[in-house]
Order: structure tokens, then sequence, then C-alpha cells
């Protein structure tokens, strides 16, 4: 059975679900959530790895992720940590904060930040950046990664003043999510516009999700519609084994032949790698080896 997730979604999502079949499905619940399809809500173990320092978790040497946040924007359906973000431990406090730095200072690897959560953008600018500067300003850590879906799903939240403020530190990337064309709206291309001319890339995710994107078409009028936006397209991830999302899953055979449809069409810089996270796996999986 699948936990509980509350259906949420800011005033600019709830207009964008009453024009797009394909974005509503992303943020209203279905019945089909609560199909016991036998995966757990916690495919990664992320609660576990938390424990070693509060609201930090690392899967990768290099990489750390910081939980900033138990808030979105839109709950989205498919979301991997929808089982636990009631429960995360997330960032708040000042002491808090210095010891995730504390913990990246003590493993010189660390190279990448990932402040994620929930959504950053949910925070106050003032907030986002006690965040960002923090990490930013440690010498070895070279990427910060501000992981967003406003980009798409509350473009508005995107000023220049906070476009201006996370390009600062020439260190900061905006990793967001869009599934479907219809979200890559004249605000959202406004958005990225005020990112990327700031010095900020941006960057998405899309997630492989049935009844949203899974017909090789519309994959690739997503990745045209991002490129032309200068939102680079890096990842399509399948969508986790994660409880409740079972109606979400597109079959390996039909991800490859959305992939080799896109890859005959469109140049490498609009082609995102096509890759699943397998628990337990070191890295992502190219799904052409799966
Ligand atoms: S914005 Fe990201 S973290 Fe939030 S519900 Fe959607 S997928 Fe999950």
């Amino acid at each position: 059975m699948s936990p509980s997730f509350p259906e949420y979604a800011c005033a600019y999502a709830k207009r964008l679900a009453a024009h797009s079949k394909a974005f509503a499905r992303q943020v209203e619940f279905s019945k089909a959530e609560l199909a016991d399809d036998g995966c757990g809500s916690d495919p990664f173990g992320e609660a576990g790895r938390a424990r070693r320092c509060w609201g930090l978790k690392q899967r990768f040497p290099d990489r750390v992720l910081v939980m900033t946040s138990d808030r979105c924007f839109v709950n989205c359906r498919h979301c991997t940590r929808r089982g636990l973000l009631e429960s995360a431990q997330v960032v708040r406090t000042d002491e808090q904060l210095r010891a995730c730095v504390d913990y990246v200072k003590a493993h010189p690897k660390v190279r990448d930040v990932l402040l994620s959560g929930g959504d950053i953008l949910t925070l106050a600018d003032r907030e986002v950046m006690r965040f960002v500067d923090a990490f930013a300003s440690l010498p070895q850590v070279e990427v910060v990664r501000v992981c967003t879906r406003a980009v798409s799903v509350n473009p508005s939240r995107i000023t220049a003043k906070l476009a201006r403020m996370l390009g600062r530190s020439k260190k900061v990337w905006v990793n967001t999510q869009f599934n479907c064309a219809d979200e890559v709206t004249e605000e959202a291309r406004k958005a990225a516009a005020l990112l990327t001319d700031a010095g900020v890339p941006v960057s998405c995710q899309t997630v492989l999700l049935k009844g949203v994107n899974d017909s090789a078409a519309k994959m690739l009028a997503l990745l045209r519609r991002l490129s032309a936006a200068r939102i680079r397209p890096y990842y399509v991830f399948q969508c986790d084994p994660v409880a409740g999302t079972g109606h979400f899953r597109v079959p390996l055979s039909k991800a490859k032949e959305i992939e080799r449809f896109c890859a005959e069409r469109i140049g490498g810089l609009a082609m995102p790698r096509f890759v699943a996270d397998i628990p337990g796996a070191r890295r992502k999986i190219p799904i052409d080896m799966l």
C-alpha cells in the first residue's frame, strides 16, 4: 500500500494542470497509487544514510545531498521521496548547517553539493543563500547544485535578484525537472533566461512517465523545447521503484525505443542520457546496459 502523500500544487501549477493533461497526471492524485506494486517507500535506503549527519546524505564519494526543505511547489505523484518527505531530516538551525559543512570539510573528496529536499526555493532568498554560501565558500567544493522544480512549476519564484545572487559564486548550477513540452511555457523560458543570463547554467532531469511523455514524439518535442530555452536536458530517468508509482512505469523496451528515436533526430547538446537508478549501484546505469 502506498504511503499517504497529500495532493498539493501552487497556484501556477494548478493553472498549468487545467490546460495540460500530461502535467495534471503528475500532480493529481490517482487511485492507481493505492495499488500494491511490491515496492517499498525508500528503495535507496536514504533514511539510513542520513544518520551520519543530520540532513546530509552521501551515496557517492564525490557528492553529498543536503536536505534543505521538506516542502515543494507541487507534490509530484511520481516523486522518489514521496514516502520520506514528512519525516525527512531537514537542516534548519545554524548548528545543523555547521555540522554538514564540517562533514564536507572532513571528506576532502566531496566536490559537489546538492541542495535538495523538498525544494530549496520554497525557502526565502536569505535562507537559500545561507545554504549556497556555506558550501560555495569551501575551496574543495567546485559545484553547488540548487535542485528545484520552480523553473517549471512556479517560474515567478526565479527573480532577477535571486538569479544574480545565485550567480555570484560562479559555482551554482540549477537542476530542474520538466516532464512534458506543455511545461516549457513563456514564463518558464523567462525564468530560465534570468538564470542563464546571470551565469547560472540550467540543466534538466526528466522522469519517463507513462501517460505523460512515454511516446517518442512527445519526448522529442520536450527535448527540442528545452534546448531552445537554453535548458540542457541531461538525464531521462526510469521512474524509481517507489511504492505508489507503479502506474507511471514505462517498460524498458519502450524506453529504449524512445531513446533511439530521439538520438537519431537531435544533436548531442539536446540529447540526455537515459538512465536508471538501481538500488545498490554505484552509478546511474545507462538503460542500454540493462
Ligand atoms: S519537486 Fe521534486 S522533491 Fe518535490 S515532489 Fe516533485 S519530484 Fe519530489
